[in-house]
């Protein structure tokens, strides 16, 4: 039997694989056989053959940046032409636009924009609460945070309070890139090391918040960084239980500065790896989301049988991966079919993951 056999034995046995393990996996495992076992986990977990989705929007509130982080095509120095800032009545209108199109969830981040005091967040949180109380303020990731304790003056637990304090329940997970501090030096010197990330969402759980975590793979990182990332949300998730759910996705280098060293998009065989891999590695993690929107809906849709559990939003609007030419629109009703054509049930959900609405049967909502 080869080591990379003994090893996906091990993971079927229900035993913990250790970050070695997890780097031969990722770097010699064959592909199917990766996936065979990614998906008998994923049944063991959930053994009913239900993809869940949930409705929601990313708008932004401002491009307005100072960390010039090499792969972000979305950002604008202060001051440019282009450059913008809306008005909290201006972010509520397309959170309004997003409601009215059954949206549940509204992913709302911006640039770090030295100009945006703390109540700005504040009262986007609390009229988001009190004009859309069925709508989660899925608001605002941790560099967001920590640039607002940065510009207030307070910690970034003190900020987490407020936030909570303001209606504020789950904190989306981008801005983790590959939490590998050699890997930030290069791609984002500017935004701080993995330590940093980690902090704000060990502070949220603590604080009784529900958090993501993510991962933008294909640039400049090494196998090794990669499983140093599974490795640190892993433990963080045995620390606090708190991650909801692992969403990787592929940088995308079109409009970037980072497109001089890396031309090229990483493969979807290489995504489907990774899907697999973190539902082998990931033991603690309920969810792992496949993304039609960031890969393509084909892609998305065989990743469905690599271990993912979820094929995350519809999202309505969205800007950030479009500032890279990356444009990809769907709609409630053909991500129930792409669903469905993979062979499984839709079920539409909440941020939290609760379903709220199991659609069985062939053609439009169920009960
Ligand atoms: S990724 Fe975020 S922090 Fe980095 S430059 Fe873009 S907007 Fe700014």
């Amino acid at each position: 039997m080869t080591q990379v056999q003994v090893i996906l034995d091990k993971a079927l046995d229900g035993r913990r694989i250790t970050p070695e393990e997890g780097l031969q996996l990722l770097t010699e495992a064959d592909l199917l056989a990766l996936g065979q076992v990614a998906q008998a986990l994923r049944f063991r977990k959930h053994p009913e053959p239900v993809v869940t989705f949930v409705i929601d929007a990313n708008p932004n509130y401002t491009n307005v940046c100072v960390t010039d982080c090499l792969f972000c095509a979305f950002y604008r120095k202060p001051g440019v032409p282009d450059a913008y800032t809306l008005s909290v009545e201006e972010v509520l209108q397309k959170i309004e636009w997003a409601v009215a199109r059954g949206a549940t969830t509204v992913l709302l981040q911006g640039g770090h924009n030295p100009d945006l005091p703390l109540d700005y967040y504040l009262t986007l949180i609390q009229e988001t609460r009190r004009r859309f109380p069925h709508v989660t303020p899925h608001f605002f990731t941790a560099s967001e945070v920590r640039f607002m304790a940065e510009v207030s003056g307070l910690s970034v637990r003190e900020v987490l309070e407020r936030l909570k304090e303001a209606g504020q329940t789950t904190l989306p997970g981008g801005g983790a890139e590959i939490l590998s501090d050699r890997v930030r030096r290069r791609i984002s010197p500017k935004k701080g090391p993995a330590a940093d990330w980690l902090e704000v969402h060990r502070t949220a759980h603590e604080l009784g918040m529900r958090s993501t975590a993510t991962m933008m793979y294909g640039h400049v990182e090494a196998p090794e960084d990669i499983m140093a990332h599974l490795e640190a949300i892993r433990s963080l998730q045995d620390e606090t239980g708190g991650f909801t759910a692992f969403v990787p996705w592929s940088f995308k280098p079109d409009h970037t500065y980072l497109r001089k060293w890396v031309p090229h998009r990483s493969p979807p065989q290489q995504y489907l790896r990774i899907i697999a891999l973190s539902r082998i590695y990931l033991d603690n993690f309920d969810h792992i989301q496949a993304s039609w929107f960031s890969e393509g809906k084909k892609v998305g849709q065989v990743a469905l049988h690599f271990g993912a559990d979820d094929f995350g939003g519809v999202l309505l609007e969205e800007h950030v991966h479009e500032a890279t030419g990356h444009v990809n629109r769907s709609s409630v009703e053909e991500v129930v079919d792409l669903i469905r054509e993979a062979g499984f049930i839709p079920a539409q959900r909440t941020t939290l993951y609760e379903i709220i609405r199991l659609m069985e049967g062939h053609h439009g909502g169920g009960a």
